[in-house]
């Protein structure tokens, strides 16, 4: 049965997402926009927190919290500093990656290291210039060598490029077509033959750095292959899978944040019981809106829990989450007028924000898609 009510574990980590936002994120936040960069310090508290491998095994330095607290822990951090929490999302994401597909020692050596920031951060090299929604037509390529694998090309918009301590990189081993020649990589950050390029200038998450990575002629030993040759694309798939339930998390965390703002400069502007009613069904309809999308995202981070398919649902939470919070952040920038466009304005830095959960770990129209194809598969199976 479908059961969201969160146990004592995930009223637990709540709770020191709660505490950890509120003492370290929140207060940099406006600062750490102004300034751009990525927020070590911060990354590191959270490392120290536990919160960096929330549903990792213990064993392997995890909270071993479950996916239900991964993403209320994601909530509540976004509702502070978006663009810390995505560094937090990919490393979750990466640890939980080398947990599902590593062997032994992979996990023995990374996982413990990106559950307490000896690797600072990991990173997850997929998408190319070109090749994002479809990184099947990815031109890294991965050269067998007496050695191991030697790595040429380069990857675009990666997610704290600039300081992660260990990639999970993508590369074409063959010239199978499509998606059956690619595989995974393990390489850490000081790998000869890894640069990393400048951050990009963003619209929004500024305090997260977004970088270019070159591989030339990076070599990597016979270890540094996750899971089998060739099966790197259904390693980044169901990576992508439950980096989704992060993201859907994330955009909640922003729009409830700018409701939340909206709703208080109304009730300072006209009192408690002076608010028009056209301004208060807007932030009901807001605060409705992000609910619902809780609710898809919870459904699908409990069937994750439950070690069912949860890969539409995923998307579907993703897409309803995304888009939902990018309203209500634009309903409260609305709302507030002049105010909410200001610099001051947190609402300003929301919206900036809000705009890229539509756009990574794949746009809304590729979360449609997935949907989509799902629904004419069961449409198939019930002629
Ligand atoms: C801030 C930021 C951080 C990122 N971090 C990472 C990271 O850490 N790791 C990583 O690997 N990538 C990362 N990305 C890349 C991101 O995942 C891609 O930008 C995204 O998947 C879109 O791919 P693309 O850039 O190739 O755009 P395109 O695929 O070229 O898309 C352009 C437009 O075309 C639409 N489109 C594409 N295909 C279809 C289709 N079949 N049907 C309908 N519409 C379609 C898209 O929805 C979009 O609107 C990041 C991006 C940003 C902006």
């Amino acid at each position: 049965m479908f059961d969201i009510e969160p146990d004592s574990v995930e009223h637990e980590v709540r709770a020191r997402a709660r505490a950890i936002a509120a003492e370290i994120l929140r207060p940099r936040a406006a600062e750490l926009d102004l300034r751009g960069g990525f927020p070590r310090e911060s990354v590191l508290a959270l490392s120290a927190a536990g919160l960096m491998g929330v549903n990792v095994p213990r064993e392997l330095g995890g909270l071993g919290a479950g996916a239900l607290s991964y993403s209320v822990a994601v909530t509540e951090l976004a509702h502070a500093c978006a663009a810390t929490t995505v560094a937090l999302c990919v490393n979750n994401m990466v640890a939980e990656v080398v947990t599902h597909f590593g062997t032994p020692e992979q996990r023995s050596v990374h996982v413990p290291k990106l559950c307490n920031g000896e690797h600072v951060v990991g990173a997850f090299a997929l998408s190319e210039a070109g090749a994002g929604s479809d990184p099947a037509g990815m031109r890294t390529r991965a050269q067998r060598t007496d050695r191991g694998w030697v790595i040429d090309g380069s990857k675009l918009w990666i997610t704290s490029g600039s300081d992660a301590g260990l990639f999970v990189v993508w590369a074409k081993t063959s010239d199978d077509p499509g998606a059956r020649g690619i595989s995974t990589f393990l390489v850490p950050g000081d790998t000869p033959g890894l640069t990393r390029g400048k951050p990009e200038h963003k619209l929004g998450l500024r305090g997260s750095t977004t970088c270019a990575i070159e591989f030339s002629g990076c070599e990597v030993g016979p270890d540094a292959l996750l899971d089998d040759v060739g099966k790197g694309f259904r390693v980044a798939m169901m990576a992508l899978d439950g980096g989704r339930i992060g993201i859907a998390s994330q955009a909640i965390g922003i729009g409830r944040a700018a409701t939340e703002a909206a709703s208080r400069w109304a009730t300072e502007r006209y009192g408690v019981h002076g608010v028009p009613q056209g301004v208060s069904f807007a932030l009901a309809d807001s605060a409705t809106e992000l609910d619902a999308a809780a609710l898809l995202t919870l459904r699908a981070a409990w069937l994750k829990r439950e070690g069912r398919p949860f890969s539409h649902q995923a998307s579907m939470a993703k897409l309803m989450a995304s888009e939902k919070a990018f309203a209500a952040c634009n309903r409260a920038l609305a709302l507030m007028g002049p105010e909410g466009q200001d610099r001051d304005s947190p609402v300003e830095r929301f919206f900036r924000d809000v705009r890229v959960t539509m756009i990574y770990e794949g746009t809304s129209e590729v979360q449609r898609l997935v949907v989509s194809r799902d629904i004419a598969r069961r449409f198939e199976e019930a002629r």
